[in-house]
């Protein structure tokens, strides 16, 4: 298939349209056994099919999402089970007991069986992948082969008594073991596990299963043991080769389609209902009702009408990874988090500094993921940073390492936030604004940017009998600790023993200094081994260094952020032809460059081209070239014959084998990654994996 076509989701509407069929039995007014094909054979590898895609998606992520994948479904279950309680009431609730019964395991209408099965089943499922991938596959098997002798199969599984028990104790909690535990796991495994074979295997496979599924369908019927028709011995070989089909066709995406496919899911049996009930009032039957052709076609076009103006109403987020995203990688975060706590000595808890946006990356996910790890204090630079994350559910020390205009002492207190004294003025007008505010004294102890000189001890025991400021630490901040350099680490040795000297003059002359903490990221790594409550970490949280300057004892980091971007358009140029602002490229050649939807005002340098600037296309590195625009970024891409608009291009972060850190193109601009990673705009939205 030369275009891009997006099968997986195409593939999903048939699915759906072949659900829709199974409930409103298409041909039955025509050829019943052709009814019994269709309904009761072939359309039993959509629901399969869509467990596929899950369990694929959510394996391609590394179960990372499993729990947003269950919140989701939940939510869509709650509000199924809202939209059919008419329909259950008009029913008639004979028994409370048995609803609830219903809601845990059946679901509340026939078709809802669906979201309690999948929820049990990816938890089952995530449970299982932890023993690796074919343990779980031949667990899944296992359960499948369970469910099926309760299935279709039934009457077979019947004739031994111990298993007519075991079957009768199933179904009074499911009514049917594809709703339970034996139905879900496998198909979302085998999506997992993405089998792919050869496309001529794949095809004469999937033929070859469908027939053999078809006799085992129509013998089981003539038998008559199958107590339901959901699941057959054939079906999961028939789903690995289907599915090993339509991902070799798959290009791209339609996610559109995705909600479409869900909608007529969960509303077509609503449509019946309506269906029915406008032929009944228009005297209408023969033609809509009792013609089972046009009864599905009207209920399918309707259903598909019908989800398009839900679509349309409720209308989707704009894709994070349309034009340029910043992309975390947040078990990189916690697995820092956790070598830089380990690193620290005993009694030295992390604090994670996330100001300024978490140095770029996005403070509420970065902060989130950081206490999900275990990190309870947290830094920003100013009094909305601190509130941000309070209001994201952030719990623990928060610790403003900035000003704070007094006057805004009522916020400090609403959100527990803990303000640092800049200098004795600072303290004094703190003391007085009305009210008591938990405080860190910074002490300047050589960096003369922020603090109470060390030596003022006048100051700091005044500001202890001031009523209002709760002293809940003493903190200094080292300004050449990224240095080896003799010099330098003397001046550094110099602000240690200098706060050092203050902390113990306070603890011999009862001023309780509390939390003890000097060290940033080159305190950790450079001067390892300090008397400290707090270790203040940032840019190494992030796994990047400030510059490349070595450190005494380096950790095993990883960066947590990549930069990317689409190109959006790809020309070629002939010779002597220029591009960009200024005509600040001319070709030498004949040159195909591309076009990439990220600019200066995303927060990259605009003179990185111009500085040797790269990205990665492909896999491959590009020079970019011309001016930086305020949007718009050009590479020259004519060593990479296959780039075209879509592709993806690394600004900061590994693609295949190549990787660009942050550090080089930092150092490649003249500055630090600190403010390379810092400048990343707002308009960057973050995509976490
Ligand atoms: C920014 C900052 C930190 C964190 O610095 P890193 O070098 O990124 O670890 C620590 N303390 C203070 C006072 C800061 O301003």
């Amino acid at each position: 298939m030369n275009r891009r076509y997006p099968v997986l989701d195409s593939f999903r509407l048939a699915a759906a349209a072949l659900v829709v069929a199974i409930h409103t039995s298409p041909l039955s007014s025509f050829c019943m056994p052709c009814d019994f094909w269709l309904t009761r054979i072939l359309a039993r590898t959509a629901v399969p099919f869509f467990l596929m895609v899950s369990g694929h998606f959510l394996a391609e992520k590394e179960w990372l999402n499993t729990l947003r994948y269950l919140k989701k479904t939940l939510l869509l279950y709650a509000a199924s089970i809202l939209l059919y309680l008419p329909v259950n009431l008009y029913q008639g609730i004979r028994a409370w007991p048995d609803w609830l019964r219903r809601l845990l395991a059946d679901g509340t209408l026939y078709h809802l069986w669906y979201f309690p099965a999948l929820i049990l089943g990816v938890l089952l499922t995530r449970a299982l992948t932890r023993f690796g991938l074919p343990a779980a596959l031949i667990t899944a098997g296992m359960l499948y082969l369970i469910g099926l002798s309760g299935d279709s199969w039934y009457g077979f599984a019947t004739r031994i008594p111990l298993l007519d028990t075991f079957y009768h104790a199933v179904f009074s909690i499911w009514s049917y073991t594809r709703n339970g535990l034996f139905y879900v796991p496998i198909f979302l495994l085998l999506g997992a596990a993405c089998f792919r074979l050869p496309h001529k295997t794949a095809a004469a496979g999937a033929l070859l299963a469908l027939l053999a599924m078809s006799a085992e369908g129509f013998w089981l019927q003539a038998q008559g043991v199958q107590r339901h028709d959901s699941m057959y011995l054939f079906l999961p070989p028939l789903m690995i080769c289907l599915f090993s089909l339509l991902i070799e066709a798959n290009h791209g995406e339609r996610r559109q389609f995705r909600s479409l496919a869900l909608l007529i899911y969960v509303i077509h049996p609503l449509i019946i209902l309506l269906v029915r009930g406008a032929a009944k009032r228009t005297g209408l039957e023969a033609l809509f009702v009792e013609n089972s052709l046009l009864h599905f076609a009207a209920v399918l076009s309707v259903s598909g009408a019908c989800a398009c103006i839900l679509h349309f109403l409720f209308p989707q987020k704009p894709r994070a990874d349309a034009r340029a995203w910043r992309e975390l990688d947040l078990s990189a975060l916690c697995h820092n988090a956790h070598t830089l706590q380990q690193s620290l000595p005993a009694g030295c808890e992390l604090m994670g500094v996330v100001k300024a946006d978490a140095y770029g990356h996005g403070a509420i996910p970065v902060a989130r993921a950081l206490q999900r790890a275990g990190v309870h204090a947290f830094a920003v630079a100013c009094l909305t940073e601190g509130i941000t994350l309070r209001r994201a559910g952030i719990r623990g020390e928060i610790l403003i390492l900035g000003y704070t205009p007094p006057s805004e002492a009522t916020l400090l207190r609403r959100w527990q936030l803990t303000q640092m004294v800049v200098d004795a003025a600072h303290g004094d007008a703190l003391a007085t604004a009305g009210g008591p505010v938990r405080i860190h004294l910074g002490l300047d102890t050589g960096m003369h940017r922020l603090g109470i000189p060390a030596n003022d001890l006048e100051t700091i025991a005044a500001l202890y009998h001031r009523r209002n400021l709760h002293i809940k630490g003493v903190f200094s901040h080292l300004c050449v600790a990224d240095s080896l350099a003799d010099p330098d680490v003397a001046y550094t040795q110099a602000q240690l023993s200098r706060f050092y000297q203050t902390v113990s003059w306070m603890q011999s002359h009862g001023y309780p200094p509390g939390k003890v903490h000097i060290q940033a990221s080159y305190g950790v790594l450079n001067f390892p081994e300090q008397a400290c409550d707090y270790a203040r970490v940032g840019i190494a949280l992030y796994g990047v260094r400030s510059n490349a300057s070595p450190v005494r004892r380096p950790l095993d980091l990883h960066p947590v952020l990549s930069l990317r971007a689409r190109v959006t358009s790809v020309r070629t140029l002939a010779i002597g032809e220029f591009a960009g602002y200024d005509r600040a490229f001319q070709a030498e050649r004949i040159t195909r460059i591309a076009a990439i939807s990220i600019g200066y005002a995303d927060g990259l340098p605009r003179h990185l081209p111009q500085q040797g600037g790269c990205i990665l296309i492909r896999g491959q590195k590009c020079a970019l070239i011309g001016r930086l625009c305020m949007d718009q970024a050009l590479a020259d891409v004519t060593g990479v014959p296959g780039a075209t608009a879509g592709d993806i291009a690394t600004f900061i972060g590994s693609d295949g084998a190549e990787i660009l850190r942050a550090e080089t193109v930092a150092a490649q601009c003249g500055t630090i990654s600190n403010e390379l990673l810092a400048r990343l705009g707002a308009r960057l939205p973050t995509v976490t994996r």
